[in-house]
C-alpha cells in the first residue's frame, strides 16, 4: 500500500514538471522575455540610448490582468492642460495662509474696524434699554412690537399642525366653550389698547392638558383642560389677561433680544441687526424661537410679577372680579404641589411663593380700578403703560 502511493506521487511530481503541462505554460511564455531584458540590461550595446528607453519602458512592474502598456506616469501628474480641472484645483492657492490672517489680525485697520464695532454695539445696547413701568426693572429689549408679530404669526400653522400630530381637534366656534373664550377676549381686547391686532381664538379639545396661550399679534390658544381650573369667566379673564399682559410688557421681544445681547455686546450681529432688523434676524434666527419661549422656557420670575400685575388692573378695568384671581392661582399652587405632573401652564409661568401674597396686596387697588371703571372697555391702563414705556417712566405700583 505505502509503495502504490509513493509510485503514484512520484507520477504526480513528474507530471507537475513536465514542459508540456498547462499550469506552466504562461510561467514558461514568460521566461524567454526575462532571458531578454536581462541580456539587454547587462549586455554592453552601441546604441546607449535605445538601452535606455527601454529600461525606462520595462521598469514599470507588468500588471497581472492586463497585456496593454501602461502610458507613462509623467503623463498623470505632469499634465499642463489648463482646462483640466484636477489640474486647476493642484494648483489653486490656499484662501487663508497663516501669514495673510496674521497680517490681517495686527494690521491698524483690523484694530479700528474691531473697534468701531465693539463701540457700536455698546452703543446700540445702550439705545435699547427700557425701563420696565410697574416694576422699574431696566432691561435689553431691540425688537418692536411689530417684528415680534410679525415672527409669531408665522408660528400659528406649526402650532395647529404640532396639535394635530398629536392627535388633538380644535373645537369649533358653536362649542359653549369657545363661546366662553371668545366673551371674555371681547371684554379684554380694549383693555389692553391693542385692537388692532387680527385677533383670532382657538379653543384646543384636550381635557388633560391645562394651558393657554396669547400669541403676539393677537393669536390666543387655550386648551379645555383649564377651563375646569378656571371655573368661571371671571377665573378665565385672570388666565387670559396675565397673558395678554406678558404682550403688553413686551416679554417675548425681551426674551428674544436676551439671546443675542451678548452677540451683540461682542459685535457680531450689530451690523445685521442694524441693516435689516427683524426682519432677517426675525425670520432666519427666531423662527421657532417664540414657540420655544412659550412651551419650553419658564419665564423670568419679574416678568410674572409684572404680568401678574397687569393682569389684574386689565381685568379689574374690564370689570372681571379681582378676587377671582386669587382663586386661580391658588387652584393651580394646590394643583402643582398634589399632582406628580404639575399643570402645563406652571411648567412656563412659575409660580412663586409670594405670587399669592402680592396678589392680595394689589387686591384693593384692583377694586378701586373696577369701580372706576365704566365697563365700556376704555384702554386706559394699557394706554398709560405705553406712554410709561416709551418715556422711560415709572408707574407707582401700591
Ligand atoms: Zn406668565
Amino acid at each position: 500500500m505505502v509503495a502504490a502511493l509513493t509510485a503514484l506521487n512520484r507520477a504526480c511530481s513528474r507530471l507537475l514538471r513536465s514542459p508540456n503541462t498547462a499550469l506552466f505554460a504562461s510561467a514558461r511564455a514568460q521566461q524567454p522575455s526575462a532571458r531578454i531584458r536581462q541580456n539587454a540590461i547587462t549586455a554592453p550595446s552601441r546604441f546607449p540610448a535605445a538601452v535606455a528607453q527601454r529600461q525606462s519602458a520595462h521598469a514599470t512592474p507588468r500588471r497581472l490582468f492586463s497585456q496593454t502598456r501602461r502610458r507613462p506616469y509623467q503623463n498623470y501628474h505632469n499634465n499642463n492642460n489648463p482646462h483640466d480641472p484636477h489640474e486647476r484645483l493642484r494648483n489653486a492657492k490656499p484662501l487663508f495662509t497663516d501669514g495673510g490672517l496674521r497680517g490681517f489680525i495686527r494690521s491698524p485697520s483690523t484694530h479700528t474696524v474691531a473697534a468701531l464695532a465693539f463701540l457700536g454695539a455698546v452703543g446700540f445696547y445702550f439705545y435699547n434699554l427700557q425701563t420696565v413701568p410697574v416694576s422699574g426693572r431696566k432691561r435689553f429689549n431691540c425688537f418692536t412690537e411689530e417684528s415680534v408679530e410679525a415672527v409669531s404669526e408665522q408660528q400659528v400653522k406649526r402650532i395647529e399642525w404640532e396639535v394635530e400630530r398629536q392627535g388633538g381637534r380644535f373645537l369649533s366656534d358653536w362649542d359653549p366653550r369657545t363661546r366662553m373664550v371668545k366673551r371674555v377676549m371681547r371684554r379684554l381686547i380694549p383693555v389692553s389698547g391693542m385692537e388692532d391686532s387680527d385677533w383670532e381664538v382657538r379653543v384646543i379639545d384636550d381635557p388633560r392638558q391645562a394651558n393657554a396661550f396669547v400669541l403676539p399679534g393677537g393669536k390666543v390658544f387655550v386648551y379645555s383642560g383649564i377651563i375646569p381650573i378656571a371655573r368661571n369667566e371671571d377665573g378665565l379673564a385672570a388666565v387670559l389677561g396675565h397673558e395678554i399682559a406678558h404682550n403688553l410688557a413686551q416679554h417675548i421681544g425681551e426674551r428674544m433680544s436676551g439671546q443675542i445681547g451678548i452677540n451683540i455686546l461682542l459685535g457680531s450681529f450689530v451690523l445685521l441687526t442694524a441693516l435689516w432688523g427683524g426682519a432677517i434676524l426675525g425670520t432666519q434666527l427666531f423662527g421657532g424661537t417664540v414657540l420655544d419661549l412659550l412651551f419650553s422656557r419658564p419665564m423670568g420670575r419679574k416678568q410674572e410679577t409684572e404680568a401678574d400685575y397687569i393682569g389684574l388692573l386689565m381685568m379689574a378695568e374690564a370689570c372681571y372680579d379681582p378676587e377671582q384671581a386669587l382663586g386661580f392661582w391658588q387652584r393651580m399652587e394646590h394643583m402643582e404641589h398634589q399632582q406628580e405632573a404639575p399643570p402645563e401652564w406652571m411648567s412656563t409661568h412659575p409660580s412663586n411663593h409670594n405670587r399669592i401674597e402680592k396678589i392680595k396686596k394689589w387686591l384693593p387697588e384692583a377694586m378701586d380700578k373696577r369701580a372706576q371703571s365704566d365697563c365700556s372697555g376704555t384702554a386706559a391702563f394699557a394706554d398709560r403703560f405705553r406712554r410709561a414705556l416709551a418715556q422711560g417712566l415709572i408707574i407707582p405700583v401700591q
